[in-house]
């Protein structure tokens, strides 16, 4: 054998500034708290005789809804008895609440046209079913925000942690090298797509699953208990590998400065 290149692969077009940004749904462009999967998730255990705290419905929040159930299932019982007849009976339960819970977090549409006039594609990627996304695209555009393309995990074979909705989404809104797409959510699970795909992952902490409340139990706390709040959950993204953290997605400019900045400074 003969080595030619002792580099390890990179794409070699020189990546100068951000081409696309990729968000979450619930708990970053909507359901303040991440209320929803909750909501669904305790009713769905609870219904089942194995009620679960809400902390244990949020811990592997993100992953796909079927993933998720198995998770729970494994941390609770030790084995995933049961899961397919949980999974079934979690469909209609997450319908029924679904668009109850799925009002845009305020700030997002005048967000996203920032995004735009910076010449950013958007994309999308979810936990939830294909059925599931299409009501909350209809619903949000409605209200203001749409994205250029909304991908679940059936759509690119899988789910979170696997960065293939990530690579779907970089070749239908054309977009590369990986370096070039952030990838925006407000879970671990989040965090671990935009790493998985090689790109940069930013945590939403004020808005999202990593504080669990609604705007207005979150306004209603007082401001140290707030300030810790907010505290541990940016330990949490820094644990995930979290590129950066900000408090919700209309806070995103100064990041994607930053990174446009890193890389057309950066050398290699
Ligand atoms: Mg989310």
């Amino acid at each position: 054998m003969q080595l030619l290149n002792p580099e390890v692969p990179r794409a070699l077009s020189r990546v100068k500034r951000l081409n696309m940004i990729v968000l979450d749904w619930a708990g970053t462009t909507v359901d303040y708290g991440s209320m929803a999967p909750v909501k669904t998730l305790t009713e769905l255990f609870s219904r089942a005789g194995m009620p679960i705290t809400e902390s244990e419905a949020r811990r592997d929040m993100g992953l796909p809804k079927k993933d998720h159930i198995r998770n729970i299932l494994l941390a609770r019982n030790g084995n995933e008895t049961g899961l397919d007849g949980l999974y079934r009976e979690f469909i209609p339960l997450q319908f029924a609440c679904l668009a109850r819970y799925s009002t845009i977090i305020s700030g997002i549409p005048q967000a996203v046209a920032r995004f735009r006039k910076r010449d950013l594609k958007i994309g999308s990627t979810t936990g939830y079913t294909r059925e599931m996304l299409d009501l909350l695209v209809e619903q949000s555009a409605q209200e203001g925000y749409h994205a250029d393309c909304s991908l679940t995990p059936e759509d690119a074979g899988a789910g979170r942690p696997h960065p293939f909705m990530m690579y779907s989404l970089a070749i239908r809104l054309q977009a590369y090298p990986m370096a070039a797409v952030v990838k925006v959510g407000d879970t671990p699970a989040d965090i671990l797509e935009g790493l998985n795909a090689g790109a940069w992952s930013v945590g939403i902490v004020k808005t999202g699953n990593m504080i669990g409340l609604s705007q207005q139990e979150f306004e209603t706390l007082p401001l140290s208990e707030q300030a810790q709040r907010l505290r541990q959950a940016r330990t949490q993204f820094a644990e995930a590998g979290a590129h950066y953290v900000v408090d919700s997605v209309a806070e995103l400019d100064p990041v994607l400065d930053d990174i446009d900045d890193r890389l057309a400074t950066h050398t290699n």
